[in-house]
């Protein structure tokens, strides 16, 4: 498989590593959206978080806490962003499961969520659907 984050994970290409454990590792994205912006990956390839085993997503979610603490206390940050694509569709560009962790601080500019409506009487209908597919 040729997998970029799983060359990264095994060492086989660079990278700029800010935490390693035995399962997930952290490292800053090449293309940052503000100083600080980190990736954390587990270190089994799973393609994202509809794939993950529950134990690695767990695993993934406390390196991500670690993480967004310390690049919140090296970059001064006012705020953490926590994202994540699943699917071409959702922007997913690196089919290996990774949390991106972007410190941020007040007036950045950055805009991240798009404007809303406001939801309707259609809510309890959508609701119970979803809870049919749990
Ligand atoms: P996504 O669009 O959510 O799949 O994010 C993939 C991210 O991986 C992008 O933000 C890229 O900048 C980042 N990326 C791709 N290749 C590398 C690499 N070799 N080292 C660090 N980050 C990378
Ligand atoms: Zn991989």
């Amino acid at each position: 498989m040729n997998c970029i984050f799983c060359a990264i994970a095994g060492g086989k290409i660079p990278s700029h590593k800010v935490y390693e454990d035995e399962h997930t590792l952290a490292f800053l994205d090449i293309n940052p959206i503000s100083d600080g912006h980190t990736l954390v990956i587990p270190k089994h390839h799973h393609e994202n978080l509809l794939e993950v085993s529950e134990d690695d997503a767990m695993s993934v979610a406390k390196t991500v806490k670690k993480v967004a603490n310390a690049v919140k206390k090296t970059f001064n940050a006012d705020g953490v962003n926590v994202l994540q694509a699943n699917g071409a569709a959702a922007g997913q560009s690196v089919l290996h499961y990774h949390v991106h962790v972007v410190p941020r601080k007040e007036n950045d500019g950055l805009k991240l969520w798009p404007p809303t409506k406001r939801l309707g009487h259609e809510g309890s209908e959508m609701a119970e659907k979803i809870k049919e597919n749990m």
